[in-house]
């Protein structure tokens, strides 16, 4: 997702006590930050949090961090937890790379990727968060019996998605390439920003739910 530079986004991120701001600090002490013994869930790549909103308010139970990469799109789900504060849901401004720098084995509890972007060029593989070379990384933060689920509706990363799971080692629980036609899948469905916009236009949703 890109926004048009939001003026003062950087410096209003830097400001916000919704957001953590030395991350690699927290690295092995998250629930401290929580205040509590919670599980610890992550969605990568969030972009306005509208889906992790939604999850937080309904799910008290467990914490959420929200991870984004550009400060003009945070700021959105900054906006929104001014208006109305879950205790539960905390955001990272960083890049997905830095993933294990972060959080410590076993820390995350379960990472949600929605709507990935695609980097359809070949030499540009390893940038598509569930490439192989991530889920190296997922599996450095993951606890044993994390899940790690991902929904988009583009045929060709998801089929990419599929291949590398295989190959990575990982074990798929639920696989679908339509969810929202999928009786099993889609009970309790949170939808994304883009899962609105691209199944108003008529594209069906691909979703799995992989372990290892
Ligand atoms: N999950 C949201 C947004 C999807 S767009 C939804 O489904 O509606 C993908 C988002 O991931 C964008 O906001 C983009 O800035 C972010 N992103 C892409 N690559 C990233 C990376 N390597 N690290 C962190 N965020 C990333």
């Amino acid at each position: 997702m890109r926004l048009r530079n939001v003026t003062g986004s950087r410096e209003k991120i830097a400001e916000s006590r919704f957001v953590v701001q030395e991350p690699r600090e927290r690295k092995g002490r998250w629930k401290e930050l929580f205040q509590n013994d919670n599980p610890v869930r992550i969605e990568i790549g969030m972009g306005k949090g509208k889906f992790l909103y939604t999850l937080a308010a309904a799910n008290p139970d467990i914490n959420y961090i929200g991870i984004e990469k550009y400060s003009s799109v945070l700021l959105r789900a900054v906006q929104k937890m001014e208006e109305a504060e879950l205790p539960n849901l905390k955001f990272i401004r960083m890049e997905a790379e830095e993933l294990t720098e972060v959080f410590d084995r076993g820390e995350v509890e379960r990472i949600y990727l929605n709507f990935s972007d695609p980097w359809p060029k070949d030499r540009h593989a390893g940038r598509r968060l569930p490439s192989a070379r991530f889920l190296e990384r997922y599996d450095a933060v993951l606890a044993p019996e994390g899940r790690l689920e991902f929904k988009t509706d583009n045929r060709q990363l998801f089929d990419f998605a599929v291949e590398e799971l295989e190959k990575a080692g990982w074990k798929t629980e639920a696989v679908t390439y339509d969810l929202h036609h999928d009786d099993a899948l889609r009970a309790g469905n949170i939808m994304t920003e883009y899962e609105e916009r691209f199944s108003a236009m008529g594209n069906p949703i691909c979703k799995y739910i992989i372990y290892r």
